[in-house]
């Protein structure tokens, strides 16, 4: 009993001595700088992945996200794209001009298990990244296996010359799939705050777990509609995103009551190295000031600030890449 007591004696004095802490900010201390979970703050994260190469992808997928605002990753077996069927290599590059992902999912969809020697692994995993890279003008950054069917010799292979891999995950589509299905694991995934990835094969063209187009018009309708909620995004982008934000170090220098300097520096590792250009959202807790008196400037030039959703945290884009930015309170 007066063990008790005491405990939620000290709570009480440790939650009003909290109070006292946000209402004034503190003297002295360096301000915390936190990355946020997902950029640009948002709970969650979701990102849509169509494999195959499949002929639907390029007449109904990209321009169906392209109506949304949305950047979908395709992951394309090379034997799959032919000259003359819509899937050609010059509609892929226009797709992957415009944001989307192309990716690899190998040469010719063998499932990269079986006893096979190297040479044929490298043609599957190696010559796939070089005709992607050739044919698009862009390097593919990620790998989806064949039938989700992975080891870990394999995945060493892969990750030698890809930054992500992607193996079995949820599917949209298929005969007892519904629009309903699809917003519920959205809705999910904002609860649970978390990235997933969902795997997509034809769209409105008979395949293995089709969807019809206006399925993926109104899931991706919804994605749209929430994007103060969940990022969309490539698989590889929202990858770059936790890897960076996983692995960055933060440094804080000239801190005064009125000002601090802070930078964002990725390892300087093997991981990190060939990463797209996706900035990290830092969150920089107000302490009770007012973020529209707040400035910050990089590079000599001013960053756009703004405030979190619940008024608490200062927010803003920065690169990983050394660069120090200063605060003004
Ligand atoms: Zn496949």
């Amino acid at each position: 009993m007066r063990f008790a007591a005491t405990l939620r004696g000290g709570y009480l004095a440790g939650s009003v001595l909290g109070s006292v802490l946000l209402a004034r900010p503190a003297q002295g201390l360096p301000p915390d700088v936190e990355i946020a979970r997902f950029l640009y703050d948002r709970p969650a994260a979701y990102s849509l992945t169509f494999d195959d190469g499949l002929v639907t992808h390029i007449t109904e997928s990209v321009p169906i996200l392209d109506r949304h605002g949305l950047r979908g990753t395709f992951f394309l077996f090379i034997d799959n794209i032919k000259d003359d069927t819509p899937s050609n290599w010059m509609a892929w590059r226009r797709a992957a001009a415009s944001g989307h992902e192309v990716s690899s999912h190998s040469q010719t969809h063998m499932d990269l298990t079986q006893p096979v020697g190297r040479a044929v692994l490298d043609n599957e995993i190696i010559g796939s990244y070089r005709i992607i890279e050739q044919k698009t003008g862009i390097a593919p950054l990620s790998f989806a296996y064949p039938y989700s069917s992975v080891n870990d010799y394999v995945r060493r292979l892969v990750l030698e010359t890809y930054a992500f891999d992607r193996a079995d995950c949820r599917v949209w589509g298929g005969d007892d799939f519904t629009v309903e299905m699809g917003i519920d694991q959205i809705e999910r995934a904002i609860a649970q705050r978390e990235w997933e990835y969902v795997m997509l094969h034809g769209v409105g063209e008979y395949t293995w777990g089709a969807l019809e187009p206006e399925h993926l018009d109104a899931l991706c309708a919804y994605l749209a509609a929430n994007a103060e909620r969940i990022w969309t995004d490539t698989y590889a982008r929202v990858s770059t995103y936790i890897r960076k934000r996983n692995g960055v170090e933060v440094m804080r220098r000239n801190v005064t009551p009125e000002s601090f300097e802070f930078r964002l520096r990725l390892p300087d590792r093997r991981e990190f190295q060939g990463l797209p250009d996706v900035p990290l959202t830092v969150r920089i807790p107000l302490e009770g000031r007012n973020a529209r008196g707040v400035q910050a400037a990089l590079r000599g030039e001013s960053l756009p600030l703004r405030a979190s959703v619940d008024g608490l945290y200062l927010l803003a884009e920065v690169p990983a890449d050394g660069s120090w930015v200063r605060i003004v309170w």
